[in-house]
């Protein structure tokens, strides 16, 4: 077991002489590390290193910045399976997904390691002559990034390495359940050769170090990715601070299953997109909505199915599904099935946690499907876990109303073989993602990430990723040697 500190100004603190948490394997129990709870004044070591190191780092050319990228992608690269162990052990993830997520971390550095070479502005013309116009990108200043433990490397890496590639210095907070994933992201960053206080962590709970960080002083900027009633305290907080916020929150994604789909294709992404990641995961498919004409076929086979999951130990490759992440995460998706089963909804499978020998340590819920109305609360809400619940519909447009008829919009689906109905799907859904003939799940980093409704406004990712971290300032030259009035000038010309 290791014993870790914090990751400031380019070292590891003491970790001794300060109140501890532990991080555990959700599949057995095993305590993998202990991490200091950071206070406000740990938080305040961090955020002035990150202010020590802006200056100099803002002025580092940016394809300098994405050179280091480029070589803490290859790192990676060489640590993936290490690393994608970690993530298995210390979320439950199974280990394909923990290769996929530090996988995504790759991909993402190597593509901004590209947009070293070119954040772009714009030139443009002046309303007078001599007179030269153009915008340029500026890094905010240091950001604070806040994250959740279903993607404990790819989500801080989408944040990182948009931040540090425009320029920004950055003080990180992990989930507390997943600090050790965020341990190996500030060794990863170190070897790259970045410089100290550029990138720092500070590890403990939300209301103390996600607080601390949102309200000092020194923060330009914060990104955050969790819950929806978290991102509003967030979001509220940062607002009285006057910073710029990115939010990416929740979600009730759906795919909907048209009577013309490939049910064979439909069957195998569905099962994908609702029990990867245990159904942890942001874009999660949480709803299958079902044309009427085949909804009693597709009860059948999509229960079939979710029985056939192999439930086990994540770092075993054969097993399907992993535990969930946490106690709190048992808790609350048992007590969802609880409401489900009282609201009238009909469990088809699962519903129940597994039990007996090795499962009794750690937090094993069996893939859980429901027969549910489209008005249930289990079909609403976000559970984030594993149920799925399944809805019928009598028509296209009956589709397209329960898709949207909920408080969230990340992810969404459609599966049909008619090209007019995919593309008025696409035009229709209100989300920040519609998948055609795929599951909710499968963003590509260089695509724009992110949702509307209560899911939050940011987009993460592609190259839309830098504008979280930017501030674009117009530039204006003059080269006429005399002074020239914007407006009023003009004016005079015109006449
Ligand atoms: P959470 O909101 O509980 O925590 C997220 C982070 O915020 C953690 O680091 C936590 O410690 C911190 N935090 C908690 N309270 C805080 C406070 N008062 N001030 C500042 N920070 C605070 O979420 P979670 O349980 O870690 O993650 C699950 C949620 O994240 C789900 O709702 C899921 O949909 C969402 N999520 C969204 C996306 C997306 O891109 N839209 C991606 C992944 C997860």
């Amino acid at each position: 077991m290791e014993d870790h500190g914090f990751y400031i100004n380019g070292g590891w603190t003491k970790a001794s002489g300060r109140k501890r948490f532990e991080t555990t394997n959700p599949a057995t129990g095993e305590v993998l590390a202990t991490f200091p709870a950071g206070t406000k004044e740990d938080v305040d070591a961090a955020v002035t290193a990150a202010a020590t190191a802006f200056s100099k780092w803002r002025d580092t050319p940016a394809p300098k910045r994405g050179l280091i990228m480029l070589e803490a992608a290859r790192i990676m690269r060489r640590r993936k399976e290490e690393i994608a162990a970690v993530v298995t052990k210390e979320m439950g993830k199974v280990i394909a997904e923990g290769r996929g997520d530090v996988q995504e971390g790759i991909d993402f550095l190597e593509f901004m390691a590209g947009e070293g070479r070119r954040l772009y502005g714009e030139t443009t013309t002046s309303e007078l002559p001599d007179k030269f116009c153009m915008t340029v990108r500026q890094p905010l200043g240091p950001v604070g990034l806040i994250t959740p433990w279903n993607f404990p490397v790819a989500i801080p890496m989408w944040k990182s390495v948009a931040a540090l590639l425009c320029g920004c210095t950055v003080v990180f907070k992990p989930a507390t359940l997943t600090p050790l994933c965020g341990a190996k992201i500030c060794e990863v960053y170190e070897e790259a050769g970045l410089p100290p206080g550029v990138f720092n962590m500070v590890t403990g709970f939300g209301g103390v170090v996600g607080d601390g960080i949102i309200e000092h002083p020194g923060i330009r900027g914060v990104s955050f990715t969790g819950g929806v009633e978290t991102g509003r305290e967030v979001y509220q907080k940062a607002a009285r601070r006057l910073i710029k916020v990115g939010l990416e929150l929740g979600g009730k994604n759906a795919v909907i299953l048209m009577e013309d789909a490939d049910l064979d294709l439909a069957m195998d992404g569905i099962v994908f997109g609702a029990f990867g990641t245990a159904g942890q995961r942001c874009t999660a498919t949480s709803r299958l909505i079902v044309h009427k004409d085949i909804f009693e076929d597709v009860l059948g086979r999509i229960t079939e199915r979710a029985e056939a999951l192999r439930l086990g130990n994540p770092i075993d490759p054969k097993t399907d599904v992993g535990p969930v992440a946490s106690p709190d995460q048992e808790k609350k998706v048992i007590e969802y099935i609880g409401i489900g089963k009282k609201e009238g909804a009909k469990l088809l499978a699962g519903g129940e946690k597994l039990r007996g020998g090795a499962y009794d340590k750690g937090f094993f819920i069996k893939p859980t499907v429901f027969e549910a109305k489209r008005t249930h609360r289990i079909a609403m809400e976000e559970i984030f876990g594993p149920v799925l619940s399944v809805i019928k519909v009598n028509d296209f447009e009956d589709a397209i109303g329960v898709s949207n008829g909920v408080k969230y919009g990340l992810s969404s689906s459609i599966y049909t073989n008619d090209i007019n109905r995919a593309f008025k799907a696409i035009q229709r859904i209100e989300a920040g993602i519609t998948y055609v003939n795929a599951p909710t799940i499968g963003a590509e980093v260089h695509l724009p990430f992110g949702g509307v409704k209560d899911t939050g406004f940011t987009r993460e990712a592609g190259s839309a990723a830098v504008d979280e971290f930017t501030y674009e300032k117009a530039v204006y030259i003059d080269y006429s040697g005399r002074l020239q009035r914007a407006q009023l000038d003009t004016e005079k010309l015109t006449k």
